[in-house]
């Protein structure tokens, strides 16, 4: 397939000015960027095409021998040969003439292309109770990460130039090819130590602890991660500092159990209790809360305290708390007690009649079902 005309696949003139160049080629970069098309191939080879005619047209010598020799110019070695110039080499050679179309430039740019160090992240373990997942907690760790010491210092790895990358050329059946692959002496940064304190590590990391504080939002579920952006180990040269991953736990809790934001109570009453009403107060995950029980009050009976329960890990909404009703029945009775209740055994009063309207018979199965 014959090369298009770099002027022409920026849509220039042969007498366009550095400036004009530089306008068609940031147009048709931001048009054709990966970012903005995801999964387009012919995106992709656009805005690599635009690219390397840029490289060439933006610069003076390059662009005369261009325009002298044409493609054939830059064939060979050094030159652009299948797979010569990748997107990452895109970014980093140009990278600054985006500006901020992808939000401040550079460091804007999506993150596995961009070829960016990161150190590795760090996991650890808190163990919540019910009533810190109910108030939100700060919680201060003691974590053992990679710091970079202050006073490493790097220098241009020689093997790649610097660029991370060593370029083969080598002669095929097909003719001449390049292939491009990470330096395995820097390890793709560009960069290796010059110098290093001597008691770091070969990578100029020293071990330190470090206290670190989570700010863990109310809500929170058991099994959850947070992480705590930076807090990991360093990485190397101009690199990214891993994460710190944190997993939650969250304790049971003696009487209270959570089902997603709202918590469950039960609650045991006395028989007397129940056919007089009373009123009781429940020691719940935000403070105290008191309970007004009607007379007549029926076992299994749920009472809904409505924003009782756990905030929501939005910040928008708060569960309720469910008070579950239960009539405690003695097991033994003492002779005062049985005559008193043989004598409500025959009272037809104390039969059960349970009626369909009956409220709390609803209210069950309504809240079976929320
Ligand atoms: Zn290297």
């Amino acid at each position: 397939m014959a090369k298009q005309d770099y002027y022409e696949l920026l849509g220039v003139s042969r007498t366009a000015s550095p400036s004009e160049i530089k306008k068609a080629y940031r147009k048709m970069a931001i048009k054709y960027h990966p970012d903005k098309n995801p999964g387009d191939k012919s995106a992709e080879d656009k805005f690599k095409a635009a690219a390397e005619a840029y490289e060439v047209l933006s610069d003076a010598d390059k662009r005369g021998r261009y325009d002298q020799f044409g493609h054939q110019a830059f064939e060979g070695a050094g030159g652009f040969g299948s797979g010569g110039m990748n997107v990452e080499d895109i970014f980093s050679q140009f990278g600054d003439i985006f500006g901020n179309a992808f939000g401040g430039g550079f460091s804007g740019f999506g993150g596995q292309r961009q070829r960016v160090f990161k150190g590795s992240n760090l996991r650890i373990r808190v163990k919540l109770s019910l009533e810190e997942v109910a108030n939100g907690v700060e919680k201060k760790v003691k974590v053992r990460r990679k710091k970079l010491a202050d006073d490493v210092t790097y220098k241009k790895c020689s093997a790649c130039n610097g660029t991370g990358q060593v370029t083969r050329v080598t002669n095929t059946i097909l003719g001449r090819m390049q292939t491009a692959s990470t330096c395995n002496i820097c390890g793709g940064s560009g960069q290796i130590i010059d110098y290093r304190p001597s008691n770091s590590d070969t990578n100029g990391f020293l071990s330190t602890e470090e206290t670190v504080s989570i700010k863990i939002p109310a809500g929170v579920e058991d099994g959850m991660q947070l992480k705590v952006a930076g807090k990991g180990n360093d990485a190397p040269a101009n690199g990214v500092s891993g994460d710190l991953i944190v997993a939650i736990t969250v304790a049971p809790h003696p009487h209270l159990q959570r089902e997603g934001d709202n918590l469950h109570y039960e609650m045991y009453i006395s028989i007397p209790e129940a056919i007089l009403g009373t009123s009781a107060e429940i020691k719940t995950v935000t403070g105290r809360v008191r309970l007004k029980i009607e007379a007549g009050v029926q076992s299994g009976k749920i009472l809904r305290l409505r924003g009782k329960g756990i905030p929501n890990i939005d910040g928008y909404n708060k569960g309720d708390l469910l008070v579950h009703i239960n009539v405690w029945t003695p097991k033994t009775l003492n002779k005062e007690q049985k005559t008193f209740f043989e004598k409500m055994k025959k009272n037809d009063h104390f039969k059960p009649k349970p009626e369909t309207t009956d409220k709390s018979f609803f209210d069950k199965v309504k809240d079976m079902f929320s």
